[in-house]
């Protein structure tokens, strides 16, 4: 795994309690309304005016929060697709310009992405080099073993600790303990 799993706990715990006092917030301001509505002593014209400003700002947030989930769930997708890109790789060493054609991603664009997640430390035991991705293999994880294919049942070589896409269906899968063939 090359994902630092606390960093995406993280992203989730600050993603729910978001939501949860967006939640809160709404629901008050509907409460706040209702209210508004129901007590005789405010005049329409200032019940339009407030009711307008609590739609602006509900409105607003919600904009907010759609735009960062799109952000964080962008975010964590590139994390898993990188993940197995490097869970996969057997020599330690992957090119951008090769992860650019297996994502279809442009070369600056991976350039990009993986600067930031691996400064922002979402990606972790890898160091980039001006060409190429350098994969920290850690002890352990640098032997190989021979697993089936779990769909078609072909034998592929992948590392330990890794990952690896048989080559005859494309299926991608990873070894967890005990599935050594
Ligand atoms: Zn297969």
């Amino acid at each position: 795994m090359y994902i630092k799993n606390s960093k995406i706990g993280i992203f989730k715990t600050v993603n729910a309690i978001i939501i949860g006092v967006a939640g809160f917030l709404a629901l008050c301001n509907l409460i706040f309304a209702v209210i508004m509505l129901t007590l005789d002593e405010f005049s329409g014209e200032m019940v339009a005016i407030v009711l307008g400003v609590i739609f602006l700002v509900l409105m607003s947030a919600m904009t907010a929060i759609i735009i960062w989930r799109a952000i964080a769930i962008h975010r964590v997708t590139r994390c898993r697709i990188y993940n197995s890109i490097f869970e996969e790789d057997h020599d330690g060493v992957i090119e951008f310009s090769s992860i650019s054609a297996m994502t279809g991603f442009s070369e600056a664009a991976v350039i990009r992405d993986l600067m930031w997640l691996t400064k922002a430390q979402y990606i972790h035991n890898v160091t980039l080099t001006r060409t190429a991705v350098v994969i920290n293999v850690l002890p352990g994880e640098n032997t190989f073993v021979t697993v089936a294919c779990p769909t078609c049942g072909a034998h592929i070589t992948i590392r330990t600790n890794g990952g690896g896409r048989c080559e005859h269906c494309g299926t991608f899968m990873r070894l967890r303990e005990n599935q050594n063939v």
